[in-house]
């Protein structure tokens, strides 16, 4: 089957157990409900489908079930941004190879990583390649490169990456201090324009060419985006680019090349269930917010993932018009900046699904107000219910 009628099938499938679970449950407080076949799937389009090696950034979402089927799937290397984030990957394999691709890191933290064994650093200035101090000969330093060029849905290189002439001064440094050279990048997460890729591709040939030095690796980052429709295509033709780019600009002994997609990887495989407390005039208040799990809709709104169930689980259908959507804090900033459409008819305890939202959304919850237990339900783990029989006409 193609992919895209795969993730129909499972789609179709997963929304009828969630269905039964809420005629069985009535679940009141949020859950994130974990797609493990979706994630599955993921992991290995990324492993077959990437010209390169692959490795998982942590911070997109750290719950032990999604570390724990990733490393089944194959995926055994994560980037890692800070000491509990290693700690929580050694947990689930022990035997994890570890890239702490945050450039800024305290004394303390860097002597901890050492401890931990980290098999990859990366710098974006020399005061942070000074600070690394000794490290075995032959340890990997990859350069963080930026380009300041928009193409994510915002900018990563407002924070972290050296400018081309930085870069070039680092990479010589880190081959004549005796440690592995390589480069790395961010397009700027949810990035869908493949010559962001492509420039970053060409630009790091040419501080390896001006350092003279031979790349062993380079690392072209995250940023790849996750779709309702038609993302695992555009993906592909992403990888075939970068494919393309790496050959044209390294014709004779290309670099080990890298991804660390962090989104991509997960986002489709969590679903959020969510309830209304309350309907006024025109205005909904939800049991989760912008201090709970829906913390990047304020940066990063994706209204055509939302679906609106009943207190049954059937869509609740007929005409739609806009909501207010408040969390359930007591501070009026927990507010989704742009109203929602939904069905006119929903009522106070309805549900709303929230589809493709594993990324950047557990990670953020807070504990603001007493709220921020989350449950992380996998489907797999559900019993076998009546539900899925209705899949079959
Ligand atoms: C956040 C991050 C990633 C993952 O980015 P996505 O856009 O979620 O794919 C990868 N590498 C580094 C260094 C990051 O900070």
């Amino acid at each position: 089957m193609v992919a895209g009628a795969q993730d129909n099938t499972d789609a179709r499938y997963d929304r009828a157990r969630i269905a039964t679970l809420i005629q069985t449950d009535q679940p009141d407080d949020p859950l994130a409900i974990l797609r493990p076949e979706v994630l599955r799937r993921t992991a290995k389009s990324f492993l077959r489908g990437f010209p390169g090696l692959v490795s998982y950034a942590v911070k997109a979402n750290p719950a032990p079930d999604i570390l724990n089927i990733l490393v089944q799937s194959g995926v055994t290397v994560f980037d890692v941004a800070s000491v509990p984030e290693m700690t929580a990957v050694r947990a689930v394999c022990p035997t994890a190879r570890l890239h702490y691709h945050n450039p800024v890191r305290s004394m303390s933290e860097i002597a901890q990583a050492k401890a931990l064994g980290v098999a990859s650093w990366s710098v974006d200035r020399m005061s942070e390649l000074d600070k690394l101090g000794e490290l075995p000969a032959g340890t990997e330093v990859a350069v963080r490169l930026s380009l300041k060029r928009g193409g994510g849905a915002y900018d990563f290189g407002s924070k972290f990456g050296a400018a081309p002439d930085i870069a070039t001064e680092l990479l010589r440094t880190v081959a004549e201090r005796g440690l592995t050279p390589a480069l790395t990048f961010h397009p700027g997460t949810q990035c869908t324009d493949p010559t962001s890729w492509a420039d970053y591709i060409a630009a790091a040939a040419q501080v390896a060419q001006r350092a003279g030095v031979r790349l062993a690796s380079l690392n072209v980052g995250g940023g790849f985006p996750s779709l309702p429709r038609g993302g695992a295509a555009l993906r592909q033709s992403l990888f075939d680019t970068i494919g393309a780019a790496v050959q044209t600009h390294f014709p004779d002994q290309p670099p080990q090349l890298w991804c660390e997609p962090g989104r991509a990887m997960v986002a489709e495989a969590t679903w959020l269930l969510l309830r209304i407390k309350a309907r006024g005039d025109g205005v909904l208040t939800l049991n989760d917010g912008l201090y709970g799990a829906l913390g990047e809709w304020r940066d990063m709104p994706v209204p055509s993932r939302l679906i609106a169930l009943d207190t049954q689980g059937q869509p609740v259908v007929g005409t739609s018009q806009p909501f207010t959507i408040f969390g359930p804090t007591c501070d009026s900033l927990d507010r989704v900046p742009d109203p929602w459409r939904l069905p006119a008819a929903i009522a106070e305890g309805d549900y709303i699904l929230v589809t493709g939202a594993g990324a950047y959304s557990l990670a953020l919850v807070t504990p603001f107000n007493g709220y921020g237990t989350r449950q992380l339900v996998n489907l797999e783990s559900l019993p076998e219910h009546a539900g899925q029989c209705r899949l079959a006409g």
